[in-house]
């Protein structure tokens, strides 16, 4: 029998852990680098955004423990290259995160018309990136039987519909590499674990529901009408949600979790309100 004692965990949650965060320059990937770095994680910013990563980096004013470095993740030599910088500056690497990803909104929704240079940008950057960045920390992992590999998924990778199809086929991609891999590096020691969120306004989801409105308003318009589309009520999903998510992911907290999709979407991707709207309208 454990005691209470041994139940209580550190309020620096990664205190001593070495992260790369790819796309932690901005949206949920920044959000996650300064929640990292709060809870004691040496974390370095891997993104091709360099005077954002720069920023976040002078903001935090804290050279030893957090650092950007130019990183294309669909670029192996760059891939290759980050890891390596972590075993030689940090000592190891303890948290893989493959957050980086892109979807392209000036495309079509529909299969007749989507290119495939659009499908291969997107499962360049969003599959690829994260099977190479799979592959190089489990290089310098392996051999120290022990990691945890993040994944930002999507809910669109548990239900139709959401988005376009490129972006929803590099989704399921991911979920389906992050299971598999899991099924091998278990056998190492190491976690493989994805975080799948509904929707944020971030960068990436820029011009999803609004044409015509920019900056804050923007943003609170994509909440607003996401939140109403939402199946969780009143509450809106923050980048800060997801880093949360991962957080307790990436800690010692989650010891034994391995394999797992947390979807942070409020339920929405196991509800299908249709039926009951339906009903509504014939019986108001
Ligand atoms: P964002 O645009 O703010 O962040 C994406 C980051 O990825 C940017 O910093 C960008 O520079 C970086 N990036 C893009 N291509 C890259 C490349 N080739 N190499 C390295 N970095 C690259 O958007 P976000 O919402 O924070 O997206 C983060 C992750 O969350 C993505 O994987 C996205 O698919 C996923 N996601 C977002 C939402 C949402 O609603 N915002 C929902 C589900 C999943």
């Amino acid at each position: 029998m454990g005691s209470s004692q041994e139940l209580s965990f550190s309020p620096k949650r990664l205190e001593g852990k070495v992260a790369i965060i790819t796309g932690g320059a901005s949206g949920i990937g920044e959000r996650a680098v300064r929640l990292f770095w709060s809870h004691g994680a040496k974390v370095i910013i891997a993104d091709i955004q360099d005077a954002q990563g720069r920023a976040i980096c002078d903001q935090l004013g804290d050279p030893h423990n957090v650092t950007y470095v130019r990183c294309d993740v669909s670029d192996e030599d760059d891939v290759r290259n980050v890891v390596d910088l972590a075993v030689d500056r940090f000592g190891g690497l303890d948290i893989m995160y493959n957050n980086a990803g892109v979807m392209d909104l000036a495309g079509t929704t529909s299969i007749l018309t989507l290119e495939k240079e659009v499908l291969e940008r997107t499962l360049r950057v969003n599959l690829v990136g994260a099977f190479l960045g799979t592959k190089h920390a489990a290089r310098v992992m392996v051999p120290r039987r022990k990691g945890c590999i993040l994944f930002t998924g999507s809910a669109t990778a548990s239900i139709a519909c959401m988005t376009e199809h490129a972006y929803v086929a590099s989704k399921r991609g991911i979920l389906g590499l992050a299971q598999n891999v899991a099924a091998e590096l278990g056998t190492h020691g190491i976690r493989v674990n994805c975080v799948s969120p509904y929707a944020v306004a971030t960068n990436i989801t820029k011009g999803v529901v609004v044409a015509g409105v920019a900056g804050d308003d923007e943003a609170a318009a994509m909440e607003s009408f996401m939140s109403d589309a939402g199946n969780l009520k009143g509450v809106v999903l923050k980048a800060d949600d997801v880093a949360r998510a991962a957080l307790f992911l990436a800690s010692d907290e989650a010891n034994y979790v391995s394999g797992l999709n947390l979807v942070v979407d409020g339920g929405f991707s196991i509800s299908n309100p249709s039926v009951t709207m339906k009903f509504s309208e014939m019986n108001p």
